[in-house]
């Protein structure tokens, strides 16, 4: 059984091997974000954290963030991220479309969709405006952060971390799906510094293997970025 940790009143981290995912709960209804890398019941965790009806959405489609999603009727998910979803084998649930700017009203509980392609076609963050905090995937965080193989774009990565910028006045945390729980805000000038030395060539990188493939290993303070 993965843990669960209650981070508020109303805000839960479930801890997965290598994973981490969240459950927010509204007046309403609450919103699972990601199922887990290993947990093939994520519907059951959370139904014993709450009464309410639980609906889910994939931050993007990667396998570590879906395996619990077959026992939902559907997972809400931005449409660029259906190729990723698709390709791994995944039939269940169908997905629906979530856009960039939705509101997702979980009962006086605001969640803003922020389309933050990069990592994948379709990854997004959440804005948990009750809260101020930025619930990030993978795309921001303080650990690994993959960006070699199929689907990844780093133009388009650097784009969405100056696109969250613009919203750094609406959130002081972050909460991501690896990496160190809590991140401060901040964190995303230091992801781009980091994305713009890597542009610039000024930092030198290291050859590894990861998952049998050699990558280009960038480290910084920060986080660790890995390319082709
Ligand atoms: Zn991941």
């Amino acid at each position: 059984m993965p843990e669960v940790v209650q981070i508020n009143k109303d805000t839960y981290r479930i801890e997965d091997v290598k994973s981490r995912f969240y459950l927010l709960v509204g007046d309403e209804r609450a919103l699972l974000v990601d199922s887990g890398r290993t947990t093939m019941n994520a519907k059951e965790i959370a139904e014993q954290i709450t009464k309410l009806p639980v609906v889910l959405l994939n931050t993007h489609a990667d396998f570590d963030h879906i395996a619990g999603n077959d026992a939902f009727s559907t997972a809400y998910m931005h449409p660029s991220e259906y190729v990723n979803y698709f390709v791994g084998g995944q039939k269940h649930p169908k997905p629906t479309a979530i856009w960039d700017k939705q509101i997702l009203d979980l009962g006086n509980r605001e969640i803003e969709v922020i389309s933050i392609p990069g990592h994948t076609p379709g990854s997004v963050a959440l804005l948990d405006k009750k809260y101020r905090v930025l619930i990030s995937g993978d795309s921001i965080q303080n650990g690994r952060i993959y960006m070699f193989g199929v689907f990844r774009n780093m133009v388009a990565y650097k784009q969405s971390l100056q696109k969250i910028v613009k919203y750094i006045d609406q959130f002081d945390y972050v909460y991501a799906a690896h990496g160190t729980f809590n991140l401060p805000s901040t964190i995303i000038y230091d992801l781009l510094d980091a994305v713009e030395k890597i542009d610039k060539q000024e930092v030198d990188c290291e050859e590894i293997i990861v998952d049998n493939q050699v990558v280009k290993q960038y480290s910084f303070d920060v986080a660790k970025f890995l390319l082709d």
